[in-house]
């Protein structure tokens, strides 16, 4: 039996695992994001501390990432402001320390690949994976093929409506304020509101303005990809009301336009949790390594 290892590395955690599959882990470990020596360093302890050694890993990333082949920074964490992380070779690092095939891609790609081959986008060509959490990213496929290009998509940084009136909170992305993450994120509801959004009771104002946000990225991603199913994950989605709320905005602001039963009729099954929950990004990092993709 071919051991396989995954890692979801993410901004504020890293979850190790090895196995084949859902339902054959073998080992996990999940610690705090800290500084890449010390992180680097733990997951690679992680591996090598396996009676059984891995044929191979995939590592789904927190970014911008560089996905780029050829490029002497591939396998790199870019530009990202966490503190100490940018510039850094997190392929490179850990290639050196378990020489096996690693696979590479963003933490939403490999969770969307993760859904694809065990859970909520099984059979489907064209789907999109989005987290709405600390900061707010997706990934999917097209066509069959995870989504790449110039970088990768970014679409936590939609500019979408925002009625200054109505929500006179100026965002919180350093780039752009206003964009979907520096609206909807976790921490954006957070600075809003003044408490976080778990302690946030169900019928708190709050969840409405989210899902109005939520959907309105929603719209303008149905509108361009026309994916087959999109699977909201990340913490801010544990909210028990969130989905439905989000999908009869997204039926609301569509207003009939795109005429398929899946957004008439069938809304709850086209916006959907991940059924893998948290292990979507774990799992899918080893669905990657299995296939190989995005091969270092
Ligand atoms: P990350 O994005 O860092 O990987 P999560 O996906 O867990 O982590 O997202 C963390 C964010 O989700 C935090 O801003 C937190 O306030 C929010 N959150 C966590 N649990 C809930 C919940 N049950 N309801 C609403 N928001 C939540
Ligand atoms: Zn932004």
């Amino acid at each position: 039996m071919t051991l396989i290892g995954g890692i979801e590395a993410g901004g504020t955690k890293f979850v190790c695992a090895v196995g084949t599959g859902p339902q054959d882990i073998h080992d996990s470990v999940r610690f705090a994001t800290t500084t890449p020596a010390e992180t680097i360093a733990q997951a690679i302890a992680f591996f090598r501390w396996q009676k059984q050694p891995v044929a191979a890993i995939g590592i789904g990333s927190f970014g911008p990432v560089d996905l780029t082949l050829n490029s002497p920074t591939f396998g790199y964490v870019t530009s990202t402001p966490k503190p100490g992380w940018a510039n850094v070779n997190l392929l490179g690092q850990i290639q050196q320390a378990i020489p096996v095939p690693i696979a590479f891609d963003t933490d939403v790609n490999a969770a969307a690949y993760g859904e694809y081959r065990w859970g909520a986008a099984q059979g489907l060509d064209n789907f999109l994976y989005l987290t709405i959490g600390t900061g707010i990213g997706g990934g999917g496929m097209v066509n069959g093929d995870l989504i790449h290009g110039l970088v990768h998509p970014e679409m936590g940084h939609l500019l979408i409506p925002h009625d200054l009136e109505a929500d006179p909170y100026p965002g919180h992305c350093p780039f752009h304020g206003d964009c979907l993450e520096g609206l909807a994120s976790g921490p954006a509801m957070k600075a809003r509101w003044g408490q976080s959004a778990e302690t946030l009771p169900e019928d708190h104002p709050a969840w409405e303005l989210e899902a109005t946000y939520i959907a309105y990225g929603l719209v303008n991603l149905i509108a361009s990809f026309s994916p087959q199913r999109i699977i909201l994950g990340g913490g801010v989605m544990s909210q028990p009301r969130i989905f439905d709320l989000v999908r009869r905005r997204v039926q609301a602001f569509l207003n009939g336009y795109v005429q398929h039963p899946a957004i008439l009729q069938g809304i709850d099954r086209y916006i959907v949790p991940p059924a893998l929950g948290n292990w979507a990004g774990v799992l899918g990092a080893m669905a990657l390594a299995q296939t190989g993709i995005g091969g270092g």
